[in-house]
This record gives structure tokens, C-alpha cells and sequence, in this order.
């Protein structure tokens, strides 16, 4: 949507930011690809320009890369996924709601969103930069328990004037509890030149209320862009896109922008020769962190602490290579179960033990290194600690 470079107030971010590194966040943005983002690219450019507006031809394009998307996410796992239908133009048009529900916080909502729709062209960057990253973290966190629920959003006819997002906004996500909205539309650079920033876009329009939260959130924006990718960032100013329906409703928004801006948006050259999809990758990397920030990861740490057995089980060593110790306060235990799970949420181990030992061995040489959770369950207690495989 956007075609001025109105970067305003450039400020670098990391002034006033509290989150640091963390090693769990690391491991699961390190399952990112820039394999998958370039074969995703390649499939949204190759359905044409996906226009509402234009010949049936270019109409039936954007109902194709609908359901291109709706398969993708059907791959990734998830089942709420849902078609946000309306009517622009005579046409049926579609933005397609994927929601992922968070563990601790049901009910309240991160959004993420990028348009899929294009103008003039097959939109390689203006925005399937966007639709190819909102892919890439989905497939990512499907299985990542997160405190908060997550709604990911392919809005369409936003080159028409937002019209998909505001839609969304005052009608089906009418009244829903958003915690923050997260747009990215243009992260796809220029090619030829070095794309090394990356703009993180804070909220400075009215209604003003809520510009002091979405200032804070877009600097915790930029330090997990930091973080988590090679990026540097700039803080700039949010508009033309589609955050800009929510943050009129007075919502909490942030976004990210390409620095280096593209002469090719809105045209027929908007193609992938002319973008830089390792940059794109970076960006990915960088809104994976923050959205495990956004959306609170760390949920499945907090056990650790709230487990009132934890100092009579002793879990050792740790880091560990091939066995590890369990050790129990007493030894009239009927039954323990043991679970282990990686980064990604996944089981991969599991074991029942009738009537266990003092101390258990547990041969565990068959995982790869990284970071784990072990669930150790006893009657209804589950007690939860973070271990490390060497
Ligand atoms: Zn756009």
C-alpha cells in the first residue's frame, strides 16, 4: 500500500527495552528456513496479480492464493481456521483467521497480519514478503504453547484502502479482547543494495491513548528484531496499512517496514529478482522472536517454580549427554510417568515406571542436543523442569 518513505523521528531502538536473550526462544527460531520462505514466494508469485478489483481472471488469482494459504496452514496443523468472507465489487472476498489458543490466557489475542492481495502485478514483495513470513512463523509455532492466544491474519483488498483489515476489525473481530496488533506489509528490500534495517513502525496518529503502549511495544519489537536476526533497526511512524483500522478502534499496534524501499510496489516489476529473500528471512527471524515475546512463550517454563515437589525431585546432571538421573524424595511411589518435550512442543519421550526406584535412569542418547522439558507426573502433581542435552 504504502509508495512515500515517510520516515519520521529516526530513533534507534534498544533504549528502553528490558527483554534479554533467551536460549528457549533461540531454539525454535532457529527452526526457520529460508528454503521454506523461497518456496513459498515462488508459489504466491506464480497465481498472478490476486486482484478483487480487476478482470475475473486476476479476481479468481486472489481466490486462489485464498486457498493456497488455507491449505498451507491445514498443513502446519491447525484446525480454527477460518474465512472471513465479505462483499467488495460485487466479488466475495476473503481474509482467512487462523487462531492458536493460548494456555494461560484464552481469551485475549495477539494478532500478526499481512495482506496477500496484490496491485498491478504479482506483488513478490508488496506482499508476499509479508504473506510468505506470517507462513513461515505459523508452521514454526504450531505446536509452541504460548500464554496467549494468537490469531495469524491474511487480510485481502487491502490495496483498495484497507478494506479487508477494517472490515475484520469492525465486524468479525468486533469486540474481541486484541492484546496487540503486529502488521508486516513490505519487508522484501531491494535487491542490489545491503538490506540491513529493518523499520519498526510505532503508533503516533490519534486516537492518542494508546500511542504511549504501542512506543513500548514497538521498542520490545525492535530489541527481539536485534535479538534474534542480524538486523539493526529504526523506530518510525505506523500508517497506510492495515494496523491502522485497529489503532483507529484505539488498539495496541506495532509493524514492521522495509528501510530500504522498493521503486517496484504497485507495478509489474514488483518480482522476486527484484527483492532479497535472505532479507526477508532475517525479518522472519526477527518477528518470530517477538512474537514469542508478544505472545509469552515462556508459559511452559513456568511450572518450574509453581510445582511445589520440585526440591524433592532432583533431575541430574543437567546439561546431560546420554543418561539422566531422576531422584525421588521417597520410595513408595506407585507410579511415575516421564515425559519429555522439545522446543517445538513435540513428545519425544515417554515412559511409565511402576513402583520407580530412589533413582531412576533414564537413557536418553537417542535425542539430538537442545533444550528440553521434562515432565515428571505423580498422581495429579506434575512437576516441570527445563534440561539441557549436550
Ligand atoms: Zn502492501
Amino acid at each position: 500500500m504504502k509508495t512515500l518513505n515517510l520516515i519520521i523521528g529516526l530513533l534507534f531502538a534498544n533504549l528502553l527495552t528490558a527483554q534479554t536473550y533467551n536460549v528457549y526462544h533461540q531454539g525454535i527460531v532457529d527452526n526457520a528456513t529460508l528454503a521454506n520462505i523461497t518456496t513459498n514466494l515462488n508459489e504466491f508469485v506464480a497465481f498472478g496479480e490476486k486482484n478483487a478489483f480487476k478482470t475475473t481472471a486476476k479476481y479468481n488469482n486472489l481466490v486462489d492464493a485464498k486457498n493456497w494459504l488455507k491449505a498451507k496452514y491445514q498443513t502446519f496443523g491447525y484446525t480454527d481456521i477460518v474465512e472471513d468472507n465479505f462483499t467488495e465489487n460485487g466479488r466475495t472476498v476473503t481474509n482467512i483467521v487462523v487462531t492458536k489458543i493460548g494456555e494461560v490466557y484464552p481469551n485475549e489475542f495477539i494478532i500478526i497480519d499481512g495482506h496477500y492481495d496484490t496491485l498491478n502485478g504479482v506483488g513478490a514483495n508488496d506482499n508476499g514478503s509479508g504473506t510468505t513470513l506470517l507462513l513461515e512463523i505459523a508452521r514454526v509455532m504450531a505446536n509452541v504453547p504460548t500464554a496467549y492466544s494468537i490469531k495469524f491474519i491474511n487480510f485481502s483488498v487491502e490495496e483498495q484502502g484497507l478494506l479487508g483489515s477494517d472490515y475484520y476489525a469492525n465486524n468479525t473481530g468486533a469486540g474481541l479482547d486484541i492484546r496487540y496488533v503486529f502488521n508486516i506489509d513490505e519487508v522484501g528490500g531491494v535487491a542490489g543494495m545491503t538490506n540491513n534495517i529493518i523499520v519498526c513502525e510505532r503508533d503516533e496518529g490519534s486516537p492518542t491513548v494508546n500511542n504511549a503502549a504501542s512506543a513500548v511495544l514497538t521498542n520490545e519489537l525492535a530489541t527481539s528484531i536485534e535479538l534474534y536476526s542480524s538486523l539493526s533497526t529504526e523506530i518510525s511512524n505506523a500508517y497506510a496499512s492495515d494496523y491502522m483500522p485497529f489503532e483507529d478502534n484505539g488498539e495496541i499496534i506495532t509493524g514492521l517496514y522495509e528501510k530500504n524501499e522498493t521503486a517496484h510496489a504497485h507495478s509489474s516489476t514488483d518480482i522476486i529478482a527484484n527483492m532479497d529473500i535472505p532479507y526477508v528471512f532475517e525479518v522472519t527471524k526477527g518477528a518470530l522472536g517477538a512474537l514469542l515475546h508478544f505472545a509469552d512463550a515462556d508459559v511452559v517454563l513456568s511450572t518450574e517454580n509453581s510445582a511445589v515437589t520440585m526440591n524433592t525431585i532432583k533431575i541430574f546432571p543437567n546439561p546431560v549427554s546420554d543418561n539422566v538421573f531422576v531422584k525421588f524424595d521417597r520410595e513408595n511411589i506407585s507410579e511415575v510417568k516421564i515425559k519429555m518435550i522439545n522446543v517445538l512442543g513435540k513428545e519425544v519421550y515417554y515412559k511409565i515406571i511402576q513402583s520407580p526406584k530412589h533413582v531412576e535412569k533414564l537413557n536418553i542418547d537417542k535425542l539430538t542436543s537442545g533444550v528440553y522439558f521434562m515432565s515428571i507426573q505423580r498422581g495429579t502433581v506434575v512437576t516441570t523442569q527445563k534440561i539441557v542435552i549436550k
